[in-house]
């Protein structure tokens, strides 16, 4: 579909004032003054180097073709690099005007817009590794396409706030901790198995619901719309369902009529799966008789145009899909065993990392100088020379007894990680490094550097 078929085209306008356009926004703030201004690739962001338009990507699923069009687009028409965001979507920066509509119609084309109404709405995670490993109990991706459509489909959902997010766990708990706002976590059927059931997480929280795998995507929608009307009863500008006043309790009690929806009292616990929300290890994934996945992260989440093409090239010749991570990494499924070395070796020459041990691991930027105006120092060049010169070599954030570590060019800390981590602040004068309650400052890189690294440290 070409960009200028799309329904509400004509209310394009670039959002003035958005918050950070780094990719993470996973963290809620209350009191909201006006709506939010999420970019998108109609609704863009004026960044200093440029527009910034962002692609949802439901589930993080990309075909090979659509990565290809994304890094061709990149380069023609922006910085030539793909941003991955902290909700496995990807942005653009550096586009101009005419390269912003050139932008949207090649992305449309792709099949990467199909509705102008609802584009910057369909915020969904998914279990990137679900039917990879051998873990999870439920295939995500087609409750991924029946969400996705079912949102679309509902006009009254285009109202939703841009930072609104759905996610789909395929049981293993790597979704449940990232805070979406309506969550399904499906729940292990006890001996002798009925229809698989699962939990509806509401802003994280299990407040007792229980629903069908069957009606999963229909009750989401229904907590969707209990949101939106309970925001008009609140009279609140609310982007997210913990900003409402006693939000997961009220949206709770509205879903008590849904059809399908066991209330409180009724429950199967849902097992503890808070020690189990990390991004799946870097390399190879292999499991007997099965084809073999890899697993890789450009440095900084900043995927080159190159590595995009090198990553479609890979997907070609395994199930042609990309699976993006909401750990700004990527996965590729299906490829032969007997040649997933080598791909792993493709992958590796044009930067990707592939090594869990990689120094690389656990270490994210917000976009910093020259992309945003409020940054005190260019932190994704210092970040990267910092990780250079560490001397964390094998000892990456996935090896256990090292923190990750966000650098920010401004007190916003714009994409810091949740949980314990070492963040790293511009000052205008250096950098101020926090990590466990203490705060100290540091004006030479060097000294940064080292500072960063002992930090990481706790074991
Ligand atoms: S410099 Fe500040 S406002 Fe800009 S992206 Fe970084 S943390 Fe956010």
């Amino acid at each position: 579909m070409a960009v200028a078929d799309l329904p509400g085209l004509s209310s394009r306008a670039n959002a003035q004032g958005s918050p950070s356009t780094s990719g993470n926004d996973l963290h809620g703030s209350p009191g909201r003054s006006r709506p939010d201004a999420c970019p998108g690739a109609l609704q863009t962001h004026p960044a200093a180097d440029g527009a910034v338009a962002r692609i949802r990507v439901p589930g993080g699923i990309l075909t090979a073709a659509q990565l290809r069009e994304l890094g061709a687009a990149a380069t023609a028409l922006g910085s030539g690099v793909i941003e991955l965001t902290s909700r496995a979507n990807v942005q653009v920066r550096g586009l101009d005007a005419e390269g912003e509509a050139a932008f949207a119609s090649g992305m449309a084309a792709a099949g990467l817009l199909p509705s102008a109404t609802h584009e910057r709405v369909r915020n969904i995670l998914a279990s990137p590794m679900a039917g990879l490993d051998g873990r999870g109990l439920i295939e995500v991706a087609p409750l991924v396409r029946e969400l996705d459509h079912a949102l679309c489909a509902r006009p009254a959902l285009a109202g939703l706030p841009g930072r609104f997010l759905f996610a789909l766990d395929d049981g293993r708990g790597d979704m449940t901790a990232l805070g979406a706002d309506v969550a399904f976590v499906p729940i292990p059927a006890p001996a002798g198995g009925e229809e698989v059931e699962g939990a509806l997480l509401l802003a994280g929280e299990d407040r007792g619901l229980r629903i069908a795998l069957t009606r999963a995507v229909p009750a989401m929608m229904a907590a969707a719309e209990a949101f939106l009307a309970e925001r008009t009863a609140q009279n609140s500008t609310a982007w997210r369902m913990a900003e409402l006043d006693d939000g997961p309790a009220t949206i709770a009690t509205r879903l008590g009529d849904f059809a399908g929806v066991t209330p409180p009292g009724h429950r199967t616990p849902v097992p503890d799966l808070s020690d189990m929300s990390a991004p799946p290890p870097l390399g190879l994934v292999s499991r007997p008789g099965r084809r073999a996945t890899l697993v890789v992260m450009p440095p900084l989440g900043r995927l080159t145009t190159a590595q995009a093409y090198a990553l479609a090239t890979a997907a070609e010749a395994g199930d042609g899909e990309i699976r993006l991570t909401p750990w700004r990494g990527a996965i590729v499924p299906g490829i032969s065993g007997a040649d997933a070395d080598s791909w792993l070796c493709r992958l590796a020459a044009t930067g990707l990392v592939t090594d869990p041990a990689s120094a690389w691991t656990g270490v994210t930027a917000c976009t910093g100088r020259p992309g945003c105006a409020k940054s005190l120092s260019d932190v994704q060049a210092d970040a990267a020379s910092s990780t250079a010169r560490a001397g964390l070599p094998l000892i990456g954030a996935q090896t256990a007894g090292v923190l990750p570590v966000h650098w920010a060019g401004c007190e916003r800390r714009c994409g810091r990680p949740t949980g314990r981590a070492v963040l790293v602040v511009g000052t205008g004068n250096g950098y101020r490094v926090d990590a466990d309650g203490r705060s100290l400052h540091y004006q030479d890189i060097e000294e940064t550097a080292a500072a960063v690294a002992t930090a990481r440290r706790t074991g």
